[in-house]
């Protein structure tokens, strides 16, 4: 390949919007181009490295046993109505009407497509186990996409779905399909960590997500520096502290706290830590009221408390239900004098606060010198608070750690959810129906490109491994008027072309300078050198980008050497 014929926009300045490393890169090594907000197109470059990553895991999926299937991106309402999930899914699908008003959504995920498919021709628990995958397009109604390719409203994803008779079956699948992927992400090169999970809008258990540690990741994780527990925010416990006996002494007492409705303003008012007090919140789940209380210096995890709960319809009370419900306006929330209909349910450090304050459930007032379990009952404890830093891990004597990440891919079990709504049953060995056990496994394609810019960067550039890298060499014709260098340049391009080496011949009538830098910029693994060295001496100089490694070849030597260096 030429680069003087090659679509090669690079850019010397990086747009201001690009925030992260891999955007602003892979802007700069023209690789992707914005449309709109979370919108990109990928150039020639962008598209070589976007099907490599294809092709990596295509081939672990094939070899896994899953086979591929191109799905539509155009979902019809009444498939996503039956699972509920047509006004359920989290962030809401995006939405298209056709002129006679029927409704779709763009497929953000295909879960009803592949079992509305499977349910039509799979009826015998002889045609399964079964595992399907595409490489698609999908989308997100992200309300702020950002971070290039990390967050944005379409993307190419490989989702794979499997389909078994029991329990067993599915575990085979899925560990089948977990393999897989650590075999894609060693050959991407890519280092995951591989987290415990929740399952959010669809559902599941034995939820594993698979990370890269990044400081441009948009969730975090926890990982444990003892015994290695790793898990995400959303689902990370920490061990909480020996529960501690109280006796009854002296009833709380009401202080006045005018208008302090927050925890920074009670601790203000009273001089006390906010460990001190117990942040009383109320939810609402169809007709019931719970007051969940969490330590005034911790914040409640929403996934935890709707994990617990398991009411669908789970929500925060208004303002106008508070009041009603306890008596008090919202802020002043507390656990004593409740309705007895109202649960209450502690996070499990509650357990160990004694003489805390609380609200005393009407304007401007707390009680102080509360304690759990004499002055009020609580239902359940349970964990419910965010992890944080330094947390003590729930497993070990060891500490958590908190670390920024880019999720890549995930992997879960999905059970009967859809196969029970979609009528994807089939006749086990002894006749009997049963809707097909289902697992799901997806791998964000286009953001793995992002996730490698992030991992294999420079201050000159990209730095692509092998496996992904658009070309493996860049060939830099210094002299491209120079016949004799010409030629030489034209055989080496040939000869590694024919060794299966992917090579981009720099003949651009461009400066030595421009060459070099562009050549660190996009990253190609190895550089070769034909200028006037070259007719000096008859050798060419080939330096590998990662490390700088240089060495010097005949012409004829070159396919060798490159081999070695590529290695
Ligand atoms: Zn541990």
């Amino acid at each position: 390949m030429r680069a003087s014929q090659y679509y090669l926009p690079t850019l010397r300045q990086a747009p201001a919007e690009a925030e992260i490393a891999s955007h602003r890169l892979l802007l700069r090594g023209g690789f992707i181009r914005s449309l709109a907000a979370g919108v990109f197109s990928f150039l020639p470059l962008g598209l070589r490295v976007l099907r490599k990553v294809e092709e990596v895991i295509r081939t672990e999926m094939n070899r896994a046993g899953a086979m591929e299937v191109l799905m539509p991106v155009l979902h019809p309402r009444e498939l996503w109505e039956r699972t509920g999930r047509w006004t359920a899914f989290q962030p809401c699908p995006l939405r298209v009407k056709d002129r006679n008003e029927r409704e779709f959504c763009l497929g953000p995920t295909h879960e009803e497509v592949v079992t509305d498919l499977v349910a039509r021709d799979v009826t015998s628990y002889k045609q399964v186990p079964l595992t399907l995958y595409q490489i698609q397009t999908k989308f997100r109604d992200e309300i702020r996409p950002r971070g290039g390719l990390i967050r944005v409203k379409e993307f190419t994803m490989k989702d794979a779905y499997s389909f078994d008779v029991d329990e067993a079956g599915l575990d085979r699948s899925y560990l089948a399909m977990y393999d897989a992927y650590v075999r894609i992400f060693d050959r991407l090169g890519l280092p995951v960590q591989i987290v415990e999970a929740e399952a959010g809008s669809m559902g599941g258990h034995d939820t594993r997500e698979f990370m890269v540690l990044n400081e441009s990741g948009e969730d975090t994780i926890f990982i444990c520096d003892t015994c290695g527990y790793s898990a995400n925010a959303e689902c990370a416990v920490a061990r909480p502290p020996a529960s501690t006996s109280r006796e009854r002494t002296e009833k709380p007492r009401l202080v006045s706290t005018p208008n302090a409705k927050t925890i920074d303003a009670v601790c203000a008012v009273l001089g006390l830590p906010a460990d001190q007090l117990i942040k009383t919140l109320i939810y609402r789940a169809g007709e019931e009221f719970a007051a969940v209380l969490v330590r005034g210096d911790r914040e409640l995890n929403d996934f935890k408390l709707a994990g617990f709960l398991r009411a669908p319809d789970l929500r925060m009370a208004t303002p106008e239900e508070i009041e009603q419900v306890t008596g008090g306006p919202v802020g002043f929330s507390g656990p004593i004098g409740l309705p007895e209909s109202v649960r209450i349910i502690a996070d499990c450090e509650i357990a160990s606060v004694t003489d805390a304050v609380v609200g005393a459930n009407q304007a401007d007032a707390h009680l102080v010198g509360a304690d759990p379990g004499v002055d009020f009952q609580v239902e359940t404890y349970t964990d419910l608070r965010e992890a944080v830093h330094g947390d003590p891990c729930a497993r070990c004597a060891g500490t958590l750690q908190a670390k920024r990440a880019i999720e890549v891919a995930h992997v879960f079990k999905l059970g009967t959810k859809y196969s029970a709504a979609l009528d994807a049953v089939v006749d086990d060995e002894h006749g009997e129906q049963r809707p097909l056990i289902m697992g799901c496994y997806g791998i964000g394609v286009s953001r793995i490109v992002a996730a490698i810019a992030e991992i294999y960067h420079d201050d000159n550039g990209l730095v692509w491994p092998a496996a992904v890298a658009p070309f493996q060499v860049a060939l830099l014709l210094l002299d491209p008027d120079r016949e004799d260098l010409r030629q030489i340049a034209e055989q080496i391009t040939a000869d590694l072309e024919a060794a299966g080496c992917e090579t981009i011949l720099d003949d651009r009538d461009e400066r030595a300078g421009v060459k070099f830098k562009d050549a660190d910029l996009i990253g190609h693994p190895l550089r070769i050198v034909v200028g006037r060295k070259t007719a000096e001496t008859g050798e060419v100089e080939l330096q590998r980008r990662r490390d700088g490694v240089q060495a010097m070849a005949k012409p004829e030597e070159v396919v060798a050497k490159a081999g070695e260096l590529l290695a």
